[in-house]
């Protein structure tokens, strides 16, 4: 009789080793006050519902395969070629397809720290090298240590997360100037921003943008996302991707989203106000906050005795979930460790969020 061997024992070696990548909680129930993973608090426009409606009639046939229409609009939206255009199912997607591409052994990856956190696990199951370049406590673009990082790809996170601070497109211009790689400027939050790297595209061709539609347009659910880049890029990866990698109701609902900017530019302002509101309103409580470009914030809680750390922010939001309110800790790394992430909510959740922090703060008094 043979051994019964481990299924694990076929897998790649260095799979077994991989530590996959952890999403925010998603508790799937109207009861809580969800600030944990940078959704949109507002509804989609009410034209997305009526074009998936309106495809449902459809979906027997397999979807556009290269997302053509959508690309089109893209492309459109930015003065680009469609051949500039990739979409895929969330900015994952690319950011996978990118790595399946760019990166492997003897071809690492580089990110900074903080960024986030998919890019490690994406350069895992290539069994490609990691490196990683730490910010300093003001966050400022590490562009000579980018530049030596010797990576073959490089994942930029503007604005970054769980920061939120944006970063400059002469910095951005800086860093392609000086690193010899492809530089990719994840721009999922760049709705909420007031500068973006689109106009550098023309100038640099070893540049990617990668967008996403789950933010500024409420789509997460329906994952859809975006890459832009030279058209040699954007072959390459169309050779990795798979050939329906967008289904046709992600498809409609994105392109109807994509032609009513005149809701959306007001959902955005709006998130906007609320966040500069409640920066304002942390920073007077003297809770550190980072000047945030996305859609949510940093910050550096206090309890009732003024006293910060890694211990008081776990305890916030301990505090917070209890009351059923989810917030994003970032432990294990002491430039986020004494933090907590708040994804900007509706005025009204907002409002008890903050009624929430200052009940805490009295009850640690
Ligand atoms: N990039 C960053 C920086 C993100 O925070 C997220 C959301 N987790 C994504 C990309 C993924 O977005 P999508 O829903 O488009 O896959």
């Amino acid at each position: 009789m043979t051994d019964n061997p481990q299924s694990s024992n076929y897998a790649l070696p260095h799979i077994g080793g991989l530590e996959a990548y952890v999403p925010g909680e998603q508790p799937g129930n109207n009861e809580w006050i969800k600030l944990n993973t940078n959704e949109n608090p507002y509804p989609p426009s009410p034209v997305v519902g009526e074009a998936i409606q309106r495809e449902s009639e459809t979906v027997r046939l397999y979807p556009n395969p290269k997302s053509a229409p959508l690309r089109e609009a893209i492309a459109d939206k930015f003065g680009l070629q469609a051949a500039q255009v990739i979409v895929g199912n969330g900015s994952d997607d690319i950011l996978n397809l990118l790595t399946r591409c760019f990166c492997g052994r003897g071809r690492a990856a580089g990110t900074t720290r903080p960024s986030y956190s998919l890019y490690p696990a994406l350069c895992g199951i290539q069994d490609g090298d990691l490196i990683q370049i730490p910010f300093a406590r003001d966050m400022e673009l590490p562009v000579d240590e980018i530049a030596a990082s010797g990576a073959n790809i490089f994942f930029l996170t503007s604005p970054n997360t769980p920061t939120g601070v944006g970063f400059s497109t002469e910095r951005i211009a800086e860093a392609l100037e000086s690193f010899s790689g492809l530089l990719v400027v994840d721009e999922a939050y760049a709705d909420f921003a007031n500068v973006n790297a689109v106009p550098l595209l023309a100038r640099y061709s070893n540049l990617v943008i990668t967008r996403s539609f789950s933010k500024s347009y409420g789509l997460a659910g329906m994952r859809v996302g975006y890459g832009l880049a030279s058209e040699e890029v954007i072959d390459l990866l169309d050779r990795v991707r798979d050939s329906y990698n967008v289904n046709s109701l992600s498809q409609a609902a994105a392109l109807a989203a994509l032609g009513d900017w005149q809701y959306y530019r007001g959902v955005i302002f709006q998130i906007v106000e609320t966040r500069d509101n409640y920066i304002g309103e942390l920073r007077e409580m003297d809770w550190f906050t980072y000047p945030s470009q996305a859609n949510f914030l940093f910050t550096e809680p206090r309890d009732g005795n003024g006293r910060s750390g890694a211990e008081i922010a776990r305890g916030l939001v301990e505090f917070l979930k209890e009351r059923k309110i989810l917030v994003r800790y970032f432990g294990g790394d002491t430039l986020t460790d004494s933090f907590v992430r708040i994804s900007i909510g509706t005025e009204e959740q907002m409002k008890t969020f903050m009624e929430t922090i200052e009940s805490w703060q009295k009850s640690s008094a």
